[in-house]
């Protein structure tokens, strides 16, 4: 039953009624990494699905073969009940601009997997639209997979608008009808998840890591050091640090490394994330909250994705790759 964990409202598969999703129609736009599962899933728990795509879409070919009903956009749009959102958020608002706005029926649920476009309001839906989240904590490939296991991923649900008085029962259904009430359904707010959700990926994820690991393979190879050794040490090795970080804690880490890299570890990392590197951290959650980030992001996005394209060239450049691309030939596991 919908219980708390850590002060976080928790929900599972009893306190969702699924039913509430019977007879409605329910619209995926985009047949992506979250499209192909929110729709799959939904569909083999028996729910009526269309999947909405730009016409030539390379997805179309797919969606159809898997047994769904597809549709361009704004047709896909006309008289759905629910459209959840799933294509690039820097694409979103020009969709719902061109062909969900004008198509979107009095009392429909609007869902995103995201709060992007809401939160920084690159979309304003009308106020008789209600307006939900279901965020799964994993990329939609796992969501698919964990389904067809009859297991579930984690989501992230909230509710930013409540026209009907509803849209808490249809989130919570649409949640379980992915599957994400068999593990649970954490409670939170669009202005939350974005801003975490953004934070999350640029300073310690995505950002933070590559820089770290980039950074570490640049010291030793400048210090004279073999490319083999520098990479194993500092790329390869962290997925097994990372696992045992994921499976137990920092504890089941350091409880499973030496006593040697536990005292070194101790020792170097408050002198390689510094006060200053927190301060940092603290400037790209302001620009976050302000909205700085997503206008920059959305600029560029504009502007033919220029900064984007230059910085994924350079990085595709980078020394450390070729010398990957290398050695991953050697692990028969990766192949
Ligand atoms: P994706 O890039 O994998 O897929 C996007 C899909 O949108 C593709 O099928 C593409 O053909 C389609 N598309 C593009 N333009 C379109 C248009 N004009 N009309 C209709 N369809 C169009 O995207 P994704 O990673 O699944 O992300 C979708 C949403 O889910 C985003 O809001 C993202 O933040 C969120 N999300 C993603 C993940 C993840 O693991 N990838 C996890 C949680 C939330
Ligand atoms: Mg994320």
């Amino acid at each position: 039953m919908a219980g708390k964990i850590l002060g976080t409202t928790v929900y599972y598969d009893a306190d969702c009624n699924l039913s509430k999703l019977e007879g409605k129609k329910i619209t995926v736009l985009g047949y992506g990494s979250q499209g192909h599962a929110h729709a799959l899933n939904l569909k083999e728990n028996g729910m009526d699905v269309t999947i909405g795509l730009r016409g030539g879409s390379s997805s179309w070919k797919a969606a159809e073969e898997a047994g769904l009903t597809v549709k361009e956009t704004a047709e896909a749009v006309k008289g759905a009940d629910i459209v959840m959102v799933l294509i690039p958020d820097e694409l979103q608002a020009d969709v719902y601009a061109q062909d969900i706005a004008p198509n979107l029926k009095q009392g429909a649920y609007l869902a995103f997997a995201h709060g992007f476009n809401i939160h920084f309001k690159q979309i304003t839906p009308p106020k008789d639209v209600d307006v939900f989240m279901i965020a799964p904590k994993a990329p939609g490939h796992t969501v698919r997979s964990e389904y067809k296991e009859g297991k579930g991923t984690p989501c992230l649900v909230a509710v930013y608008q409540d026209a009907t008085g509803h849209a808490w029962d249809i989130a919570l259904a649409y949640g379980a009808g992915i599957g994400g009430a068999r593990a649970a359904l954490l409670e939170t707010t669009f202005k939350c998840e974005t801003e975490t959700d953004l934070f999350g990926e640029q300073a310690v994820l995505c950002g933070g890591v590559t820089e770290l690991i980039k950074t570490g393979f640049e010291v030793l190879t400048e210090a004279g050091y073999e490319p083999v050794n520098a990479y194993f040490e500092c790329l390869h090795e962290m997925k097994l640090i990372v696992d045992l970080i994921y499976e137990g804690g920092f504890q089941k880490m350091r409880h499973s490394i030496s006593n040697t890299a536990e005292y070194g570890d101790y020792h170097a990392g408050p002198r390689v994330i510094t006060a200053d590197t927190k301060k940092a951290m603290e400037q790209i959650l302001a620009d976050i909250q302000s909205g700085k980030f997503a206008d920059e992001f959305l600029a560029d996005s504009k502007n033919g994705q220029k900064f984007l394209k230059e910085h994924r060239e350079a990085a595709a450049n980078h020394p450390i790759e070729p010398v990957g691309a290398e050695l991953r030939n050697l692990m028969s596991w990766l192949k």
